[in-house]
């Protein structure tokens, strides 16, 4: 990872028009109204039965890229979400508020260490378990959801992290998110929208799943409170925003110095007293005031060519932050008729595919001739192994991620 002291800070990150912008609920997201519109029920999941007659449907008439043995590579690759937190579901199988092995006479034995070692101790530990970026930020209770899909989250004076039987209580000392990124297989990536691109997919779920549950077990050995999250009870983009991991693009996700958009986020929300990173600006929002090529290639028109606005553009959206918004609810249609996920923004990206300042767009800041963060960004990845320089060119070649798979 890219040493954040080493980037430009970011003095406001996210620009929010205070009095509009609430608390999200799960039950807006797209995934939720979709299911709902198909199945007349509230769920997560039932938007999937489209996708997956599709997805036989075009098995079965032979096309490439969506054979039987792709398809069977991405459910094996899925396994260990599902087994895991299914995408991510508060307090629910390994993603328990509580400790899963760890034993009373650790959990309840508090490490008395100074922040900045804890914090150090806490981001090794992030790798070692799977993560390849990772960032510290106050837990600010406005991106933790308002709802889940029954139950309210509530932020309490005093307790452990619980469920009751109609809130999730998450106690106000529980102030730190830890949140993490592991990158996506960028050659799989770039079959988008063919099966072997949902694979990569869901190898990056399956790793967050393992990450998530490993760091918030370690947490509890050390004494302190943790609630491991996949996509679930908190907005993991700001969070990441917070911490310092990227800032958010065009396409609606985050964007890291080093992978681009290619990667998942997770997060462990604790009371452990850690040190908050700081949020960076590499660039991006002026690169992707230039760069339409997300929008160009998604094939549902979900990606907006304007400008960065305060206003939602569908219900699935949380009006009053500065961004570019996106139908989330025609991305997921699409999926549907593909009859898998679809990743052509991520894939076409050009952080994802290697950029480096020489492919630059000409924009305002070029003009000064001093240089920008781009510039910059392209020279830190070079330094720390993530551009390869002799390659430089239309299609620089990204060294790292070096994992492949699980
Ligand atoms: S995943 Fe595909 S359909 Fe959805 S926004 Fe990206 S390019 Fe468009
Ligand atoms: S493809 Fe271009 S406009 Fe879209 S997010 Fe990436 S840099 Fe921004």
């Amino acid at each position: 990872m890219i040493p954040r002291k080493e980037m430009k800070k970011s003095e406001s990150p996210i620009d929010i028009k205070e009095g509009v912008y609430e608390r999200f609920p799960v039950t807006r997201q797209a995934f939720v109204t979709v299911s709902f519109q198909d199945a007349g029920e509230i769920g997560y999941n039932h938007w999937m039965n489209k996708m997956m007659e599709n997805m036989v449907r075009r098995m079965m008439s032979g096309e490439e890229g969506r054979r039987q043995e792709d398809n069977a590579l991405d459910l094996g690759a899925n396994a260990l979400n599902l087994l895991i937190g299914e995408y991510g579901f508060p307090n629910f199988q390994f993603l328990k508020w509580s400790p899963l092995f760890v034993p009373d006479m650790l959990a309840n034995h508090p490490v008395n260490m100074p922040s900045n070692e804890l914090s150090n101790m806490v981001k090794k530990a992030a790798v070692l378990y799977g993560a390849d970026l990772v960032g510290i930020a106050s837990l600010d209770p406005k991106w933790v959801y308002s709802k889940d899909l029954f139950k309210s989250f509530e932020i309490v004076d005093e307790g452990s992290p619980q469920e009751t039987e109609d809130a999730f209580l998450i106690p106000r000392k529980v102030n730190k998110a830890i949140v993490m990124a592991v990158a996506m297989d960028d050659e799989m990536i770039e079959t988008s929208p063919l099966v072997d691109a949902s694979t990569a997919t869901s190898l990056g779920y399956s790793r967050m799943g393992i990450t998530a549950v490993s760091l918030a077990e370690y947490i509890r050995g050390l004494g302190y409170q943790a609630i491991p999250c996949m996509n679930d009870t908190a907005l993991s983009i700001p969070l990441a925003v917070e911490a310092g991991l990227g800032q958010l693009g065009r396409l609606g996700l985050l964007i890291t110095p080093e992978f681009g958009p290619n990667v998942r986020l997770m997060k462990v929300l604790t009371d452990m007293p850690l040190e908050n990173d700081h949020a960076i600006d590499f660039g991006i929002p002026e690169f992707c005031d230039n760069c339409h090529l997300c929008a160009e290639h998604c094939p549902s028109s979900a990606i907006s060519f304007g400008e960065q606005s305060y206003d939602g553009i569908c219900d699935n959206n949380n009006s009053g932050i500065k961004k570019w918004y996106i139908s989330a609810e025609k991305c997921l249609r699409l999926w549907q008729t593909n009859g898998a996920s679809c990743a052509n923004c991520i894939a076409v990206c050009p952080f994802t595919r290697g950029f480096e300042s020489m492919q630059c767009f000409e924009c305002k800041k070029c003009e000064t001739k001093t240089g920008c963060e781009l510039q910059v960004n392209t020279h830190l990845r070079a330094k720390y192994g993530y551009l390869d320089v002799d390659t430089w060119g239309n299609k620089p070649k990204v060294l790292k991620p070096r994992r492949r798979g699980l």
